[in-house]
């Protein structure tokens, strides 16, 4: 079995396509089936493209609201860059209204993760096209 490794401007324009027909694909694995299937393989080839890839495009593309779920993880985990795709996460400080508190959260200017004390471990990704696409 041979691999076709598509350009990432070619799964851009499969997954307009993909997003533009279902405007919700409620999982990274359906998505990746789907702009698969876009992409079309010649007989015997499959089509090369990872769940990571395929996610780092859809965020850099413009078109998707990415919605991220999330379990928690573990509090002394240091997160040096986002998990969802690999930006340099923002520290910012929150002050509770009522105690005063200061509270530390990593926001990613990307992509729209953000994370507490309580680490925020991605589990399951749901793409939308973006509105006023
Ligand atoms: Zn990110």
């Amino acid at each position: 079995m041979s691999y076709y490794i598509p350009s990432g401007e070619k799964i851009e324009k499969a997954l307009n396509k993909v997003l533009k027909r279902f405007r919700t694909v409620s999982s990274q694995h359906r998505l990746q089936q789907l702009v698969k299937k876009e992409l079309k393989a010649k007989k015997g080839e499959q089509v090369g493209v990872s769940e990571t890839r395929l996610r780092h495009i859809a965020i850099n593309s413009g078109l998707v609201d990415l919605e991220i779920h999330t379990r928690e993880g573990d509090p002394n985990k240091i997160l040096a860059r986002c998990p969802v795709c690999e930006s340099s996460l923002k520290r910012v400080k929150n002050l509770t209204i009522w105690g005063g508190q200061v509270t530390i959260e990593f926001t990613c200017p990307i992509c729209g993760y953000w994370t507490g004390k309580k680490k925020r471990i991605p589990t399951r990704y749901i793409f939308h096209l973006k509105k006023g696409k």
